[in-house]
């Protein structure tokens, strides 16, 4: 569950254009550059639901929201693969009681980036951008 920034939403009047991997709104183009992790070496942008609302938003996962064990493996990369990527809660933007503390549909992911040694470069990888399988559970269920 993270916590409310509508401390800051409160006084910019127009809506985040994404949220970060810890539930902070965003209100600048999304780049790999802008997680809040300065040290991930994968950033994906991700589209959810939220569990209660149907709210979708737009948010970043990282390779340091895994693991620390695992997170030099690209598990952004593999979670993605085999559609286990989950944000799990949704932000707290106040969408609806209880959307702080349900979960989220994972319906797509909109950008994948990684960096690796020697250069660190941030290289997007468009093969991973998909169709999540929990968006077609969410269509079937929810679309008009
Ligand atoms: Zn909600």
């Amino acid at each position: 569950m993270f916590t409310s920034y509508d401390d800051v939403t409160s006084k910019i009047p127009e809506k985040p254009q994404w949220w970060d991997e810890h539930g902070v709104p965003r209100y600048i183009v999304f780049t790999p550059r802008h997680a809040a992790n300065i040290y991930a070496d994968e950033v994906a942008l991700l589209s959810i639901a939220c569990f209660g609302c149907l709210t979708e938003y737009r948010v970043s996962i990282t390779n340091r929201d895994f693991p620390v064990e695992v997170r030099g493996n690209l598990p952004v990369a593999g979670a993605i693969r085999d559609g286990s990527i989950d944000y799990c809660d949704p932000p707290n933007s106040g969408c609806c009681g209880v959307g702080p503390s349900t979960g989220c549909y994972n319906l797509r992911v909109l950008e994948y980036w990684s960096r690796q040694v020697p250069h660190r470069e941030w290289t997007r990888d468009a093969t991973l951008e998909i169709e999540l399988p929990e968006n077609a559970e969410y269509r079937n269920q929810f679309a008009p």
